[in-house]
């Protein structure tokens, strides 16, 4: 959700600032901008949209100190003006930000000057930090001053053309980084846009002030004590940002899960006894978001059935308001591809607070969740860039089955299950790959569609559900089997698809059954299973394994439904209207 990337040093083409910008495309945005310091002078462009083809302007530019922005509204509409970068009256000051400042208007009744070029919340720090340069203040004292002031949530970088041996960075509750180069130093949001450049990374901490300059960077505190921070060195991701051979980035990331999940499972023995001994005789709590949410809920069922512990799962948005009334042994189990979700490090830190201890599942290496976190897995399964999650999800829900077994000693033993799955997996794909695209275009003009599954199975449904409403924009919607006679039945009319997920195991008669119910009223039964049946008017194929497994491989058919269903529609899966990768606003 949002992109920020700065760079001072030595010259640059401008365009590697927009390139820069189109590696953050997939946080998700609605317009862009960028600034250069350029003969003296701050030269800024800023459109809605989508970066499509770099304007002129910026090809012919070269510069030593540069910031750009793509921006996801929160503060005003989506326009040209309310794009960052944000320049002051005088042109001699650029700021970019990513986040929600919650006092804005208190701040904007307090300024001398109120007006405004846009309606943004952001602009007002920019107001702030203009009248302290203008009273005499240096920028890093304007800038350090104002920030103390803020409330809320922000990544800012700032550069004056009267200081140009400067950029300024602070990070609170919003994702920022430094990247290390020979020829300069880079801030971005996280570490893709950069990988080219460096493997050497400064992670900030929340109420850090980075001051940068050409070959070197200080970090100070909001009350400038100097605060030390490791240039940390990272090996290379495993798996190729770009698209490959595929049209998107999701199809490249749902074809790749059967091998992805071979470097998933390179998990250290060791992390997962440590974190197995802290679980065992906790209370056990599972907290995520959408596709993690959904994860979560797969860890509750393995768990519970694997390892006599009975954990909840709560949506990280609602985890504050139980936080008082849970136990003081409680573990905290946060799962979130990214390690940015805002209603994730929210819970987290308040539940830091109570002393609860902190175990993480993140995909991104040393990202702010894992930080926070005492014990961390890692999913290791390469850059995910499609918004919506894919192979992020498979890879926390095998190494939750891992973790799961290992709780029991039985890591090793899973680990050798979860490695002949990646076989099936690849099998799976084979089997489905043309038949789910016909499938697609036959629920593409379906105005619902709904999923139902009993059991372990409901999980899929849930997550199969979200998968379809979230790149296709048709309303999908989830259904435990059982539940559908209780009010979902009156929604079916004629051909209305219901997908019911329902291996050949013993709750399968009665998922049966509930389709038959549903088929009796016209709708369209797609039978998702390891054994064909007359009921089913569409069959997915999936070979038999473990029932514990089986989500593993039913999700993946879903997945490739979803996306061949968006690219029918012309919707690109990639970047859904109005949703973005990383959510890094409450
Ligand atoms: N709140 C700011 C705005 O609406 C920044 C949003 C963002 O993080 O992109 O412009």
């Amino acid at each position: 959700m949002c992109g920020i990337i700065g760079f001072i040093g030595e010259t640059i083409k401008g365009t590697v600032i927009t390139d820069a910008l189109k590696k953050l495309e997939y946080r998700g945005y609605d317009s862009w901008g960028t600034a250069f310091l350029s003969e003296n002078k701050i030269e800024f462009f800023k459109q809605t949209g989508q970066i499509n083809g770099i304007p002129e302007k910026i090809k012919k530019i070269n510069s030593s100190l540069a910031i750009g922005h793509t921006r996801w509204a929160t503060h005003g509409k989506i326009s040209k003006v309310n794009a960052h970068p944000h320049v002051s009256v005088n042109n001699d000051l650029a700021l970019v930000h990513n986040g929600i400042i919650e006092n804005f208007s208190e701040l904007k009744e307090k300024l001398s000057d109120k007006n405004f070029f846009s309606e943004t919340d952001s602009e007002v720090i920019l107001k702030l930090i203009e009248e302290k340069v203008n009273s005499g203040k240096s920028l890093f004292n304007a800038v350090s001053e104002s920030v103390s002031l803020l409330k809320g949530s922000f990544a800012l970088l700032v550069f004056s053309s009267k200081e140009k041996d400067k950029l300024i960075a602070v990070k609170h509750e919003s994702p920022l980084l430094l990247g290390i180069t020979e020829k300069g130093i880079f801030a971005a949001s996280d570490q893709i846009p950069l990988s080219n450049f460096t493997n050497q990374f400064v992670f900030l901490e929340d109420g850090d002030i980075a001051l940068i300059e050409k070959n070197n960077f200080k970090v100070f505190d909001f009350s400038l004590n100097e605060i030390k921070r490791e240039i940390i060195k990272v090996e290379s991701e495993i798996t190729s940002s770009g698209k490959l051979k595929y049209s998107h980035f999701m199809l490249k990331e749902i074809m790749e899960q059967p091998f992805v999940l071979k470097s998933v499972l390179s998990q250290e023995e060791k992390n997962f006894n440590e974190i197995s001994s802290l679980i065992k005789d906790s209370n056990l709590f599972f907290i995520g978001n959408g596709t993690s949410f959904n994860a979560g809920l797969f860890g509750k069922e393995f768990f519970s059935r694997i390892a006599g512990i009975n954990p909840q799962v709560i949506e990280a948005s609602e985890f504050p308001y139980v936080l008082d009334f849970i136990p003081e042994n409680s573990v905290i189990f946060a799962l979130s591809q990214s390690g940015e979700t805002a209603d994730v490090l929210d819970s987290v830190k308040k539940a830091k607070k109570k002393n609860l201890k902190i175990i993480s599942m993140v995909n991104v290496f040393n990202s702010s969740l894992a930080r926070l976190s005492d014990k961390v897995i890692y999913l290791n399964c390469g850059e995910e860039i499609g918004v919506a999650s894919t192979k992020a999800f498979t890879s926390q829900v095998s190494l939750l089955y891992l973790l799961a077994n290992s709780v029991k000693g039985n890591f090793n033993k899973a680990l050798n299950e979860l490695n002949e799955l990646s076989f099936k997996m690849t099998e799976v794909i084979e089997l489905n790959k043309n038949s789910v695209k016909e499938l697609s275009h036959k629920i593409k003009s379906s105005k619902d569609v709904f999923f139902i599954g009993r059991s372990l199975n409901y999980g899929v449904a849930l997550e199969a559900s979200l998968k379809l409403k979230e790149i296709s924009y048709i309303h999908a919607e989830a259904f435990q089997a059982g539940s559908l006679k209780h009010g979902p039945l009156a929604l079916i009319s004629d051909n209305v698809p219901v997908v019911v997920i329902a291996p050949k195991d013993k709750v399968f008669s009665d998922t049966l059954n509930n389709a038959i119910q549903a088929k009796a009223r016209g709708a369209f039964i797609i039978g998702v299973s390891d054994e064909n049946n007359n009921e089913f008017d569409f069959f997915i194929k999936l070979p038999k394994v473990n029932e514990l497994l089986f989500p593993l491989i039913s999700i993946i058919p879903l997945q490739l439904l979803a996306f061949h269903t968006a690219v029918f529609l012309e919707r690109n899966p990639d970047k859904p209207k109005n949703l973005a990768k990383s959510v890094t606003v409450k």
